[in-house]
């Protein structure tokens, strides 16, 4: 079985490099930390890796400042590449693949390329955090409660505060196990969903002025030019949440959200409520994700980028008048 292949690998190998995807969320930062932790809790090095700008409500994980952005020249034997569904999310640092003796790819997202040497793909896993605790569980480790904080934070944050429909009794068993360790999970909790900075809040504020809806209100689209970010002093993972603002509006059924990064090129999140698979609409777009939440980048203006997706969205929805 996979999972006890993998076991031997993490057992086996000496030094390892763990890398995520660029737009790092609370799955992508928690997994790769928790297996971080207990991997250095049994002796080995381990680098970790993401090419972008961390969300620094984040911080407080054990971990969190030994990830670097640029690798320099170092080899590994082992390259763990976790909650990406391609190479192309890795950003620049998919040179790493050619570092490093063996690749393995451990994913939840059904769009997945299966690029590595070793791949395990669950798509009924509710984030790559419910995977790592199982490969850990599965292989005898014990998990620490530093490791379970980190592993409770990619659960957490990727079932939307376990109301997405990704979450599962074997979700809840996990975190269940994983609050048995101690971990204080309000704590968790408010540090990442109830702290915002005032230039975050004053994006907010721009951002919601631009709802548009479409399809007779089916869909909800949201757009930040990237000029706001200087206008508010704000980083651009300050709007990581803002997409639910759209797709909560109760006739919704997509949520749209549109970030200009520069004038050539937007970057977009899709997100749908029951039928319409955002997946293929970001595939389309050369995406990816998952049913009901997937992103994609476009080239060309806001008002391009949103046309683009509307003319996809129009096929699909199921409404009087399209
Ligand atoms: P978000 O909208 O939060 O950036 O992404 C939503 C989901 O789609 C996440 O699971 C993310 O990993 C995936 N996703 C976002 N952008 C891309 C992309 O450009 N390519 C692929 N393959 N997946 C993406
Ligand atoms: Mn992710
Ligand atoms: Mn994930």
């Amino acid at each position: 079985m996979i999972l006890n292949k993998i076991g031997h690998i993490l057992k086996d190998y000496d030094d390892f490099a763990i890398v995520s995807h660029v737009s790092p969320d609370g799955d992508s930062i928690g997994s790769m930390l928790g297996l971080f932790n207990t991997l250095k809790d049994f002796g080995k090095s381990v680098d970790l890796f993401v090419d972008d700008i961390l969300p620094e409500k984040y911080s407080f994980l054990t971990g969190y400042d030994n990830i670097k952005r640029y690798n320099t020249g170092s080899k590994y034997s082992c390259l763990i590449i976790l909650d990406c569904g391609d190479v192309l999310r890795l950003g620049e640092l998919k040179s790493l693949l050619n570092c490093s003796d063996i690749v393995i790819n451990i994913d939840h997202h059904i769009s997945n390329t299966l690029f590595g040497d070793v791949n395990y793909v669950d798509s009924n896993a509710s984030s790559v955090g419910e995977i790592i605790y199982q490969i850990l569980k599965i292989n005898g480790y014990n998990i620490s409660k530093t490791t379970a904080m980190c592993l409770y934070t990619s659960i957490l944050t990727d079932t939307g505060g376990f109301k997405y429909s990704n979450t599962t009794s074997m979700t809840f068993n996990i975190v269940g196990d994983l609050i048995n360790t101690g971990i204080n999970f309000s704590d968790i909790y408010s540090r990442i969903y109830d702290s915002k900075t005032l230039s975050q809040t004053k994006l907010l504020e721009k951002v919601l002025s631009t709802l548009e809806v479409y399809f007779n209100d089916t869909v909800a689209v949201l757009t930040m030019p990237y000029k706001l970010l200087e206008e508010c002093n704000a980083k651009e993972n300050d709007a990581d949440e803002f997409i639910n603002y759209a797709r909560n509006i109760d006739t919704a059924e997509v949520g749209v959200f549109i970030k200009q990064i520069n004038d050539f090129k937007c970057r977009v999140s899709l997100r749908s409520k029951n039928y319409v698979d955002v997946s293929k609409i970001a595939a389309y777009f050369n995406g990816g994700g998952h049913i009901r939440a997937a992103g994609c980048t476009i080239e060309g203006s806001i008002s391009e980028a949103k046309n683009k997706i509307l003319d996809a969205l129009k096929d699909v929805l199921e409404v009087g008048h399209k």
